[in-house]
């Protein structure tokens, strides 16, 4: 597993559902559950940053075992910068989630796009013959500001806006390693596929939103 600056917060702690014992022991199962989801959590979220391997969810499954576990549920996509589980021991579950500061990461690339980044989306670029172009790439830290405040007033609600917009300090594009494309994004995402390129969409709701592979920035 990378070394990574992580913090896990607890989410939902559950009670035991079909355990019949005693009550420690119950207890017992519901804290092994929770050592068992916080360890598969840390374990996914490594794997899913640039640095990582790629599989968050079968680091999860491993991790998970690992600890005596079975994993029930992963919200992992390679490349996020969050994961959250719920992972099962005697009956008792227990959810975790892991959320990646990306402020402990040095920047790939300061000031600017990654380098691979950039020639896997000039590539993109070139091959989508004009149906395709970019409209948000490295941003800094006070344009990501600007956008969450924008965010704010739009939806008046700070979860909501968190939604759609990073907060300043753990957007992908503030470390150079993202791009928002215009156009068409299921043709942009078709080319990817047929060219090979080490792109991803790690966030089904924001298709536009390409990330470098964890594979390809590590
Ligand atoms: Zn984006």
């Amino acid at each position: 597993m990378s070394i990574l600056a992580l913090f896990v917060s607890l989410v939902l702690l559950l009670s035991a559902s079909t355990y019949v014992g005693e009550l420690t022991d119950a207890a017992s199962a519901r804290a092994r559950a929770q050592t068992a989801a916080d360890s598969a959590a840390l374990a996914a979220a490594a794997e899913s940053a640039p640095y990582g391997s790629s599989s968050p969810f079968s680091a999860a499954v491993h991790y998970a075992q690992l600890n005596g576990g079975v994993l029930r549920d992963c919200i992992c996509f390679s490349g996020a910068t969050a994961v959250q589980v719920e992972v099962e021991v005697d009956g008792a579950s227990a959810w975790a989630r892991a959320v990646i500061d990306p402020t402990k990461l040095l920047p790939a690339a300061p000031g600017g796009l990654d380098p691979r980044l950039q020639g896997a989306v000039d590539a993109l670029l070139v091959a989508g013959g004009g149906r395709i172009w970019l409209e948000s790439g490295y941003r800094t830290p006070e344009r990501q500001r600007e956008l969450w405040a924008d965010a704010l007033g739009r939806y008046g609600d700070a979860e909501l806006a968190d939604d759609w917009v990073a907060r300043p300090g753990t957007s992908m594009h503030e470390r150079g390693l993202a791009v928002d494309l215009g156009g068409d994004a299921e043709y942009a995402w078709r080319l990817v596929v047929e060219l090979g390129l080490p792109l991803t969409r790690p966030m089904s709701w924001e298709p536009w939103h390409f990330e470098l592979e964890a594979a390809a920035a590590g």
